[in-house]
């Protein structure tokens, strides 16, 4: 008879719980969690809504797909939990803006209201180009998460506008066409 666990991160009860090192995790909770013992009672002690993972709940197939190893999952534990965007704090495992949220704001109005290069933006806000990229392409910052490669509506605070938003990704994409 398979048992009904709940899950000692997120408090998800499911019978599909799987054990490790002896706690049980849901499906979501265990496929972030690290493998080095020490580093795992860590992540478990930090609490989770289990409606944050709604949405991932939604979305994932925990039969049928083969578990995804290596790079691809790391990728997603680190941007889903251990590392929150500049601009929001990790709390309870929730994403909220931190005390510099609003230079987030700055940073995507200043580079489509002026003709600052992406070269000197980043070096004014002390990023490399690639990490501004990242930060003007991330679409945490309207308040969606981007799961395995589908992008899907958050819980989280935006701290950016859609319009603003959007009228970035356009920019990007001129600059890009025109190679600069
Ligand atoms: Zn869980």
């Amino acid at each position: 008879m398979p048992e009904i666990t709940k899950c000692i991160k997120c408090g998800y009860e499911s019978e599909s719980n799987k054990l490790k090192f002896r706690v049980p995790l849901c499906d979501i909770c265990e496929r972030f969690s690290p493998n080095d013992e020490n580093s795992f009672k860590e992540y478990v002690n930090e609490k989770l809504d289990s409606k944050v993972l709604e949405t991932f709940r939604k979305y994932s197939k925990p039969k049928g797909l083969p578990q995804k190893q290596g790079m691809s999952d790391k990728a997603e534990k680190g941007e889903l939990m251990s590392r929150p965007p500049f601009g929001y704090n990790i709390e309870k495992g929730k994403l909220v803006p931190a005390e510099n949220f609003r230079e987030i704001e700055e940073i995507f109005e200043e580079f489509l209201t002026t003709t600052i290069s992406l070269n000197q933006l980043a070096k004014k806000h002390s990023f490399s180009v690639n990490g501004l990229k990242k930060i003007l392409k991330n679409f945490t910052y309207i308040g969606k998460i981007k799961f395995n490669s589908q992008v899907h509506q958050g819980s989280h605070t935006p701290i950016v506008s859609s319009t603003l938003f959007n009228h970035v990704q356009n920019k990007l994409e001129r600059l890009g066409t025109k190679k600069i």
